[in-house]
């Protein structure tokens, strides 16, 4: 048996994060998506007319930790394609924002999905 010491796990559930309580269902949200990895919900003070936020069931801070499981990335940015198709005309603009100075308000990583018409310049 080696000495080896492991780094803890980050959390997947956090009850004072308010994504991991709307994903628990313990806060209402208008959900049009869910699977076994992400929920897609729509957001409560919509910039577009189409405005959702897909975000990882599991509790990650913001989208450099997402990256540390590329597959999650990348299932995060397929759901919000399918998302904008479902919704809109498959065109849309997908956001992270990562950390205060960027205005990143819930640390609780979520991609925003605008999208349904022309949208504006600096939008977010
Ligand atoms: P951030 O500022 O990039 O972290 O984005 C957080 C987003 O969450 C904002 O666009 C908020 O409008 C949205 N938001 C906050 N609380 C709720 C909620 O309870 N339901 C849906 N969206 C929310």
């Amino acid at each position: 048996m080696g000495n080896s010491v492991t780094e803890p796990a980050a959390p997947r559930h956090d009850p004072d994060c308010l994504f991991c309580r709307i994903i628990a269902g313990e806060i209402p949200s208008e959900r049009v998506h869910e699977d076994d990895r992400v929920i897609a919900f729509k957001d409560l003070h919509p910039q577009a007319p189409v405005h959702v936020l897909v975000v990882p069931r599991a509790h990650r801070r913001d989208v450099t930790e997402l990256a540390e499981d590329p597959e999650l990335l990348a299932h995060t940015a397929q759901v919000a394609a399918d998302v904008a198709a479902e919704q809109a005309d498959g065109e849309f603009r997908l956001i992270f924002n990562t950390g205060a100075s960027a205005g990143q308000s819930v640390f609780h990583v979520h991609a925003h999905v605008l999208a349904g018409g022309k949208l504006a310049e600096g939008a977010l």
